[in-house]
């Protein structure tokens, strides 16, 4: 029995990695998804690769405007909402002394910013029974140097998942969060200038990790569907974490 039948799902960054990998685990599970992204070309071929139970809506989870958009369009379509996976998330490298107050603003405004509003915006949509669940990342358990900016907001993203699962409890609404560890996407390259860097990077974390690989989006995906189904039905304000056990050995 597929596990997400007649759900309605919003999967912001769905276009990509570890979103699209999810919007496919999804649908394949019978539910229909939302998919949001700030490239058309990526959108478009996103909805050819699915091929059905697809909607995209073009906009950026830093404009209020555009998941206004997205939510009108969840509502005109499906009139409702169970699932919400705040996965769009931004990453520029530098240091504390390296940052500027525009590199802050850029890494805050979509990860913990967006994520803040792609929620509080779904929950009048949202059915009880809903589960919404926050891409955050493994490195807000660990210091990195350069990952300072990204590690907080993600930590940001971890601690709204305590505080809305006590908020949405009494709505029947589960709230978690996943923290992956380094994955094979298309955010690995564009931290690097060449794409020998981005192989090294890979490489590095490779060897970093104690399982001795990078992830795969379709691992992450295989996490998103436990949170966000049944499956984890008694499991409310979680870090799931899956980092190849880089922040846990
Ligand atoms: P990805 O392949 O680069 O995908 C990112 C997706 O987010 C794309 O669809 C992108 O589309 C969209 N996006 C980016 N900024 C957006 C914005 N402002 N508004 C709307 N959509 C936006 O990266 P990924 O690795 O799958 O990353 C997904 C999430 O996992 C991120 O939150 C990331 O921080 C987290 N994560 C990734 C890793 C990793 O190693 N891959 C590790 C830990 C955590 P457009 O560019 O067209 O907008």
């Amino acid at each position: 029995m597929a596990k997400l039948s007649g759900k309605v799902a919003v999967i912001t960054g769905g276009s990509s990695g570890i979103g699209l990998a999810t919007a496919r685990t999804f649908v394949d599970e019978g539910a229909h998804v939302f998919i949001m992204g700030r490239r058309q070309a990526e959108l478009d071929k996103a909805r050819e690769e699915l091929g059905r139970s697809v909607t995209t809506v073009r906009g950026d989870v830093a404009s209020l405007d555009d998941l206004d958009r997205l939510y009108a369009t969840v509502k005109a379509e499906k009139g409702a909402l169970d699932i919400v996976v705040a996965n769009a998330g931004f990453v520029e490298l530098a240091t504390l002394a390296q940052a500027t107050p525009e590199h802050f603003d850029r890494t805050f405004n979509v990860n913990a910013r967006g994520t803040f509003f792609t929620v509080q915006k779904a929950l009048p949509l949202l059915r009880s029974g809903g589960a919404i669940v926050l891409v955050s990342s493994a490195a807000h358990l660990k210091g990195i140097p350069v990952y300072t900016t990204y590690s907080a907001s993600k930590a940001a993203m971890r601690s709204f998942a305590r505080s809305w699962a006590a908020e949405l409890k009494d709505r029947g609404i589960r709230v978690n969060t996943l923290s992956p560890g380094p994955i094979d996407t298309p955010i690995i390259d564009a931290q690097a200038k060449t794409k020998a860097e981005a192989d090294a990077m890979r490489a590095e974390f490779a060897r970093l990790l104690p399982l001795g690989r990078v992830g795969e989006a379709s691992e992450m995906a295989r996490a998103v569907l436990f949170l966000a189904s049944s499956d984890s039905s008694f499991s409310t304000g979680i870090d799931l974490v899956a980092d190849g056990g880089f922040s846990q050995v």
